[in-house]
Parts: C-alpha cells; sequence; structure tokens
C-alpha cells in the first residue's frame, strides 16, 4: 500500500499508523561545473551550456526516486551583477528544457548572498550559502528527506562539507576548479571524485538505485 502524502515515491504505510514510515531520498546537486558549464556568473538560457549527458542522468535519477534538489551560491545576486528574478527565469527556463523529456528538477534553492557584500543584511543569511547547511535543512523538511539515503553532488569542497556534516554521500565532480590539492583532500577523506555526474551515477560502487 502506498502512502498517501507521496504515492509516486515509495513509501508504506505501517500497519499501525497512520503516515508513511519511509522518508524520501533526494539526489542534491550544485549548479554550475555540476549540471552546466560553468561561464561564471551564468544567469541567462544562452548562457547555458549543459555539460554533456547530465540531462539523461538527471532523468535516470528521477525515474529511480529521487527528488532532484538544486542548492546553488548564487552571488553575482549579491553583487549586484543580476537579479533574483533573472536566475529564478533561467531555472524556469532549465526546467522546460528538461521537461521535454519528461521531468523536471524538483525545487531550485538560491543563496544570493556573499559575505563581502552583506552590509546592513542579517549576517544569519549568510549560512544559506554553502558551506552552510540552511537551504538542505529547509529543503529536507520541505520533501521530507532522509538524508542518510541521499547524496550530494558538487565541484568545490563548498558542496562536499555540507553532504558530510548532514550525514549525505558526498560526490565530487571536475571541473575549471579543480585542483591536485582538492584531490588530494577528497581522498584522504575517502570521498569519491568523478570526471561528470554522469560518470558518477553509471560507473559509480555508490547504491543509486
Ligand atoms: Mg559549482
Amino acid at each position: 500500500m502506498f502512502c498517501t502524502l507521496h504515492p509516486a515515491k515509495t513509501c508504506h504505510i505501517s500497519t499501525d499508523k497512520p503516515y508513511c514510515i519511509i522518508k524520501n531520498k533526494a539526489f542534491f546537486l550544485d549548479r554550475d561545473g555540476t549540471l552546466n558549464v560553468d561561464h561564471d556568473f551564468v544567469h541567462k538560457p544562452e548562457e547555458w551550456d549543459w555539460i554533456e549527458g547530465v540531462p539523461e542522468t538527471l532523468k535516470l535519477l528521477h525515474n529511480s526516486g529521487y527528488t532532484l534538489i538544486v542548492v546553488t551560491n548564487q552571488s553575482g545576486i549579491a553583487r549586484g551583477h543580476f537579479s533574483l528574478e533573472q536566475v529564478e527565469s533561467l531555472h524556469r527556463w532549465v526546467n522546460a528544457d528538461l521537461e521535454k523529456m519528461g521531468f523536471q528538477i524538483d525545487a531550485f534553492y538560491i543563496a544570493p548572498w556573499h559575505p563581502d557584500f552583506h552590509a546592513g543584511k542579517d549576517p544569519g543569511l549568510l549560512g544559506e550559502r554553502k558551506p552552510g547547511t540552511r537551504l538542505f535543512l529547509d529543503a529536507a523538511e520541505k520533501f521530507d528527506i532522509d538524508f542518510s539515503r541521499s547524496f550530494m553532488a558538487g565541484d568545490k569542497k563548498s558542496d562536499v562539507l555540507p553532504a558530510i556534516e548532514l550525514g549525505m554521500t558526498p560526490i565530487l565532480i571536475h571541473s575549471r576548479f579543480t585542483t591536485d590539492e582538492l584531490i588530494s583532500w577528497a581522498e584522504s577523506r575517502q570521498i569519491k571524485h568523478h570526471k561528470t555526474l554522469t560518470e558518477a551515477v553509471k560507473n559509480s560502487t555508490y547504491d543509486i538505485s
């Protein structure tokens, strides 16, 4: 019997409780350098270049029951390079592109802040910025996520650190920011690293299913 709260998921109602006992699994994703080529401050559809294979890999993850949640630092907003509305518009375009394949990313969480451009603002808001965990916790509450069954993939140490703190499996993706130092740091912590998200999902020893 499927849970009425999450009919599309694999929750089950226990015999003595009227709610599901199995929380959802999520694939948390960094954006720039993980999903799309990082051209610096990408905020328009014409600047969005999918990294090869990523849409198909996202569909595979979606079909495997993962809630797809992007958590992205967009300091270009704090710097005044572009607006939150422009970023949200870009994300709607990204989902319209994926919808052609029959699925969408479930949510985009945006941290628009940067400590160098934060005068006069609530300092607590900086906790939304990775490696802070605020947005991950917000998403977990909204989507009823079990971190222990979830992954976080990204191309920077600031993507890996919240995964470790919250008990997710971290995946480091190579990008133009990848250095020997970062690889050594990851390997010293038994964190796996892959050239692309597609390689990670298809060729890894992770239990993705
Ligand atoms: Mg990135």
